[in-house]
């Protein structure tokens, strides 16, 4: 199947309440453009500096999203364009990503995300760290940041009841804070190995690669 193919496939299977950020990670800009001319406009990338080679060289109506691990120092370089950073997992990195966006005139949405896996590799914070920057005063003050929702990864395992356990895991976080008074409206959860799993268990974002674009190197 072309990658146009791909896409339109598993849009078809999204229920209308769940967005697809297109992760197109290590792939050329000709196979984005593919998936660009197929309707996306949501892009997934990992790296910065690639993601912002092809944020220059792509059409301006895209929206960039940053779902790898975020090094501070590298936060300016897509502070101008960035749309949702996915993986934000500390208190110091919420403070620079607030200060490039306020550089910037802009309010930059983030995701925190919640380690929900039995890895030692998955980053990510346990509920107690998300109360305690949520309810700290250094949070409060950061005006140029809007935290829109959480984001998970699952155990990299094929046993589906484990991935389904972490899954609800994080639904069930989500859900609570949504009662505390944030305006949260995404759970992003669910990669091509799950995310049917993801959305039956609350996901309203997938972040699908390999499936559209095929494997990578
Ligand atoms: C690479 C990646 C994906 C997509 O993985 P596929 O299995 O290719 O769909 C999703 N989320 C994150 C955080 C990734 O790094």
């Amino acid at each position: 199947m072309s990658i146009a193919q791909s896409l339109i496939q598993i849009k078809s299977q999204l229920p209308n309440h769940v967005t697809l950020a297109a992760v197109s990670k290590t792939k050329p800009v000709a196979d984005l453009m593919e998936a660009y001319n197929a309707g996306q406009r949501i892009f997934g990338e990992n790296k910065i500096q690639e993601m912002t080679d092809k944020w220059e060289v792509m059409p301006k109506d895209i929206e960039w999203h940053m779902i790898g691990h975020v090094q501070t120092n590298k936060v300016k370089y897509m502070a101008p364009y960035v749309s949702l950073i996915h993986g934000v997992d500390s208190l110091k990195l919420l403070q620079e990503i607030n200060k490039q966006a306020a550089k910037n005139n802009r309010v930059i949405n983030c995701l925190l995300q919640i380690y929900i896996a039995e890895e030692e590799s998955k980053f990510g914070l346990d509920e107690q760290e998300l109360e305690d920057i949520l309810s700290s005063a250094e949070f409060k003050q950061l005006k140029n940041i809007r935290i829109v929702g959480l984001m998970g990864m699952a155990t990299f395992t094929e046993n589906k009841n484990q991935i389904e356990k972490e899954f609800k895991h994080l639904k069930t976080i989500f859900d609570k804070l949504k009662t505390q008074n944030y305006e949260l409206k995404t759970l992003s959860m669910g990669m091509s190995g799950d995310y049917q799993l993801a959305i039956s268990c609350g996901s309203t974002m997938v972040r699908i690669g390999s499936s559209i674009f095929g494997g990578r190197n």
